[in-house]
């Protein structure tokens, strides 16, 4: 576990999405995945209720089913 900086993406009920960049987190060396700690989810929480930096248009390319193996 490493000390970062994640870019969490947070789906939002409505099917938009909501980016936090930044964020203090551990990261696992070996799958890359994020752990936030308790104080730093709180703080997210209170950073989501201000107005966001930017916004940003985003394009969504799914991935034909069938098409993946492994
Ligand atoms: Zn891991």
């Amino acid at each position: 576990m490493v000390e970062g900086l994640a870019r969490l993406t947070l789906p939002q009920g409505d099917g938009s999405l909501r980016v936090v960049e930044g964020a203090p987190a551990g990261i696992c060396d070996l799958c890359h995945e994020e752990y936030l700690s308790v104080e730093t989810s709180r703080q997210i929480d209170q950073l989501l209720t201000s107005s966001p930096s930017r916004r940003q248009l985003i394009s969504v390319w799914e991935f034909p089913r069938g098409s993946v193996r492994d």
